[in-house]
């Protein structure tokens, strides 16, 4: 192992122990559901199955390969091991997929069971590719769960999985956590539109302007060159 790939290992194992005490503080899972993994190289830091966020440390991180050889862990990987790896494989930028985040979060839960799509109910889901769209239930664990979620991310950062939860994926840990975060706000902002009536739906023009506006604008980058 070179020692970039060892520092860079040593420094995902830290970050995903560090943000999966952030899951649960953020309401984003509770006791040791979801999971989350960081790619290092052509292998991936993942949490384990059924170690209590608040308990985890940075050498109960697995380290999986691209085809889910089990390389160096002292627990088991995460059960959703597979569909992290079907992300990571179905990148078509492989730097836009350093990281993914999956959440037990409930405001997607509640909206997988009644709806097919988080619609556009706020500009901000532009970060996220668009609509969120809500993949079909299949068994947690599952390689059909795996596919599921990949053809339904299909242009997004973002998928809700049906009576599960829900997945995103950024260049890093950062960016993916924050994905996961904008994606329960938006849900959650969307049930409270519901409860005034049928609420107004951005079209795909207005969004499609917002997000040349953004670039046009580099919006979201600070001048001091920090991201
Ligand atoms: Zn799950």
């Amino acid at each position: 192992m070179y020692r970039s790939d060892s520092d860079g290992l040593d420094a995902a194992r830290a970050q995903l122990v560090s943000y999966s005490a952030r899951l649960l503080d953020d309401g984003l899972a509770v006791g040791s559901a979801g999971n989350m993994s960081v790619r290092v190289g052509d292998r991936v830091a993942i949490t384990p199955s059924g170690v209590s966020y608040t308990e985890m440390r940075p050498d109960d991180i697995c380290l999986v390969g691209m085809d889910g050889a089990e390389l160096q862990s002292s627990e088991t990987p995460s059960s959703e091991t597979p569909m992290h790896l079907a992300i990571y494989a179905a990148a078509k930028a492989k730097a836009e997929v350093g990281a993914v985040v999956h959440t037990h979060s409930p405001e997607v839960i509640a909206l997988s069971a009644g709806r097919d799509e988080l619609p556009a109910i706020h500009y901000a889901i532009t970060g996220l590719g668009g609509p969120v769209r809500v993949a079909p239930y299949v068994r947690f664990g599952s390689s059909g769960l795996a596919d599921a979620a990949v053809a339904a991310l299909d242009g997004r950062s973002a998928v809700i999985l049906r009576n599960h939860g829900a997945v995103t994926y950024g260049r890093d840990l950062a960016q993916a956590y924050d994905r996961a975060l904008l994606l329960e706000w938006l849900a959650r902002t969307y049930r409270l539109a519901l409860s005034y009536g049928e609420p107004a739906i951005l079209s795909a023009a207005e969004l499609d302007e917002v997000t040349a506006e953004s670039r046009r604008r580099r919006y979201g980058e600070r001048r001091s060159g920090r991201p």
